[in-house]
């Protein structure tokens, strides 16, 4: 007989709590082995395709021979000077593409490398909660202590910087923000962001702040980029992604911008770790950021007619919500009666749809749910119709 050695996770690994993604994936694959229509509204992964150009930028440069070898580990001149038109002309921020622009394999890498950069073990992260599940876990990759601040909706979903202990202020190296916000559809007023920039003055705290969602908003008003906001710079740095505002997902492209210092701790970690972007996607990246905001405003369009059909039929029913001005999910009240996760079953078993139960991304999050408006307004139609006959 032969045995193998005995496999024992690091408890970094082990006292992870199950991916929530992961999670929801299986429960989906039952409800679909069961033979169920279902109508999928949980995660955050746009339905609809890469615009016609990049992809055909990406074909042409696939042939590119020179593009089949190692690129460079912080992306290539000309992605990082495209960065910073970008961000010029969207934010009105200059960025120095020599120092100031990191190429990511998605931002979601970029996030989950930086407290390596930064973070000695024991040290305090600030976090929100309810929050994209990744800041506590590279925080605890990093052997850091992860400080939640949670996220309430009578301060619009914004942290209340004043109620965190002065010890943690002192304890803390590194603050995770994110707006437009993913769970909750939040915006950050610029009051807010000067508020951040003050305290990590004080405190000597780099402020990372997540703008996957900057490009998807609703009823006219742009959200804030951090970096817009004077002397954001010296506290921190903005991670960016392509996935949400150009629909990229799969292609695992994003940038970071801002601090020279931190961005150069962040690209000491990668360069240790991956060796980039591959150079093609990186080229139709150049092409993507420079879309004419014609085909962004088609695609908010499509997003908020989903968000005026579901957070109609939602109010109808009497689910408390508000209307969302930026990001496309919606973020509910569970009814009377139910927690987050005995709702989310409920919809699941009853009316075939799979919804992502608010605890899910932190404690804070309980007794709410999030609709992702990642499906046909069809499809959200159908799913209002259900949902009313089953509550
Ligand atoms: C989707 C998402 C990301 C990750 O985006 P990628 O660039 O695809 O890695 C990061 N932060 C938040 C809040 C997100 O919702």
């Amino acid at each position: 007989m032969r045995t193998g050695i005995k496999v024992e996770l690091a408890s970094r690994v082990k006292n992870l709590p199950p991916y929530l993604f992961a999670t929801i994936d299986k429960m989906k694959k039952e409800a679909i082995s069961r033979g169920i229509d279902l109508i999928d509204m949980s995660i955050g992964d746009p339905d609809l395709p890469t615009p016609p150009h990049i992809v055909d930028a990406m074909k042409i440069a696939t042939e590119k021979p020179e593009h089949h070898r190692y690129p460079s580990y912080e992306g290539m001149p000309s992605f990082r000077e495209a960065v910073a038109g970008w961000c010029k002309s969207r934010f009105n921020v200059t960025i120095d593409p020599g120092t100031e622009a990191l190429s990511l394999i998605g931002s979601k890498e970029g996030i989950g490398h930086i407290p390596l950069a930064f973070v000695e073990p024991g040290d305090t992260v600030l976090v929100p909660s309810p929050g994209y599940p990744v800041y506590p876990v590279s925080a605890l990759f990093a052997g850091g202590e992860s400080y939640l601040m949670p996220l309430r909706e009578e301060n619009g979903f914004l942290p209340d910087l004043k109620s965190i202990p002065e010890k943690t202020l002192i304890n803390a190296r590194l603050m995770f923000i994110n707006y437009p916000n993913n769970p909750t559809s939040a915006v950050a007023s610029r009051e807010f962001f000067e508020e951040v920039i003050s305290l990590a003055r004080r405190y000597n705290i780099i402020v990372c702040h997540d703008a996957a969602y900057s490009e998807i908003y609703f009823d006219g008003e742009r959200p804030l980029s951090f970096m817009e906001v004077e002397g954001a710079k010296d506290v921190g740095i903005e991670f960016h992604s392509l996935s949400k505002t150009y629909n990229m997902t799969g292609w695992r492209t994003g940038f970071a911008v801002g601090n020279s210092e931190v961005i150069a701790g962040l690209g000491k970690i990668k360069s240790n770790l991956d060796s980039g972007v591959f150079q093609a996607i990186q080229e139709a990246s150049i092409v993507a950021l420079q879309t004419d905001d014609l085909v962004l405003s088609e695609i908010r369009n499509i997003y908020r007619e989903r968000r005026d059909v579901l957070y109609d039929a939602l109010k109808q029913i009497g689910i408390a919500l508000s209307s969302p001005s930026a990001s496309f999910y919606l973020w509910t009240k569970v009814p009377e009666g139910f927690d987050s996760a005995s709702f989310a079953a409920h919809l699941l078993e009853k009316a075939g749809i799979l919804i992502t139960p608010g605890n899910g991304f932190g404690a804070a999050g309980e007794g709410y749910v999030r609709f992702a408006l990642t499906v046909p307004v069809e499809r959200i139609r159908e799913a209002a119709d259900r949902i009313k006959s089953v509550l």
